[in-house]
């Protein structure tokens, strides 16, 4: 059986690293073709717009998409094309796997093997409610919070625990400041929490948690959070493993999920071949999963960590003297 999905190759290094992870992913013979769309710089160029119907249309109609870093210029229509993305398929639920891997330059050599998911579509992102006073000397934001978005988030994670054989979710908040949002999200993640009895549940204040993270970070598994103090942990825990170049992510809704490497398009390094492709391979190993199939996941994964393990082309961000598909063919090679 195949199954299509579509292929955002984006801006900068996009394209570079959906080269080296297609060419890993044709050698491993999941049955996947690919339906490519534009967006981006590269889609403004084309189609004079950043995010073509044609591309919604696709992923519409695939629900899954791969997807490289887009470049949202100043000025063009919204704020960030990956925030509008995540509004228009209602893509709830951002997943990044932060998993300590060999040779990297991560500050625990081993043990940190945690899962942040974080809402992605309420909080301080709803977009509403910002002004500016006239004499620009008061700010006001609007967060919010509803039932609905916190039980479909803590459920997701609590699904995604026993899924995936992981025994402990961490539910992080401030409800001891804000009462109102983040003491809503976290009642209702209490009451989720008590239709899991085979899941352990804690909760935890963002701020210690910050600390808990640098101090034990081995003691966590999954994090389930609001949407801005899951954007910084996320990014806190991906520093923890060794940084951007290892980070993958997944946004997943009810009616499509999106697949990316947690990193921008880097055009400092773009079109030099060294870019690391690793984050968007982890992405592929979830989409992986998220499609039905672990077996060629796992195969991925284990495949990836051979190979930093022998560092066999591995790119410069990780002392290699590889490029981006001499560090592809080594990961294909181990497959
Ligand atoms: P954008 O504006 O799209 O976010 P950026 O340059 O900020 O672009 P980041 O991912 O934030 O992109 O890059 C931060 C730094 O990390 C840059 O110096 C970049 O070269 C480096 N970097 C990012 N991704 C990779 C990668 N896959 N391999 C190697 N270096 C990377
Ligand atoms: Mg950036």
């Amino acid at each position: 059986m195949t199954q299509t999905i579509t292929v955002i190759r984006g801006d900068g290094i996009g394209p570079e690293i959906m080269e080296a992870a297609l060419f890993v992913l044709d050698a491993m013979n999941a049955g996947l073709q690919y339906e490519e769309a534009d967006a981006g710089m590269v889609a403004l160029e084309k189609h004079g717009e950043l995010l073509p119907q044609s591309t919604l249309d696709s992923i519409r109609r695939n629900r899954i998409a791969l997807k490289s870093p887009l470049t949202t210029p100043v000025g063009e229509g919204f704020s960030s094309i990956n925030v509008e993305l995540r509004k228009r398929f209602d893509l709830y639920a951002n997943v990044r796997p932060a998993k300590s891997f060999p040779n990297t330059k991560s500050r625990f050599p081993s043990g940190v093997d945690l899962i942040t998911v974080r809402e992605n579509t309420e909080g301080a992102y709803i977009g509403e409610g910002q002004s500016l006073s006239e004499d620009g000397e008061t700010a006001m934001l609007t967060q919010k919070i509803t039932r609905r978005g916190s039980e479909r988030i803590v459920r997701y994670a609590f699904e995604l625990a026993r899924k995936t054989g992981r025994k402990k979710i961490t539910v992080v908040h401030k409800a001891n400041i804000l009462k109102s949002t983040s003491g809503l999200f976290l009642r209702t993640a209490r009451v989720v929490a008590a239709e899991y009895p085979d899941i352990q549940c804690n909760e935890m204040i963002v701020d210690n948690t910050c600390m808990q993270l640098v101090m034990r970070p081995e003691q966590f598994d999954i994090i389930v959070t609001t949407n801005l103090f899951g954007d910084i942990i996320s990014d806190l825990c991906a520093g923890l493993v060794g940084g951007l170049g290892l980070a993958p992510g997944a946004n997943i809704g009810t009616e499509a999920a999106i697949f990316e490497a947690v990193h921008g398009s880097a055009p400092d390094i773009a079109g030099k071949g060294l870019a690391n492709p690793c984050a968007l391979l982890l992405a592929v190993g979830q989409m992986l999963d998220h499609i039905g199939q672990p077996e060629n996941a796992t195969r991925l994964r284990n495949a990836i960590v051979a190979t930093l393990e022998a560092k066999d082309s591995v790119t410069p961000d990780l002392g290699g003297e590889g490029n981006t598909m001499s560090f592809a063919r080594a990961i294909a090679s181990r497959l």
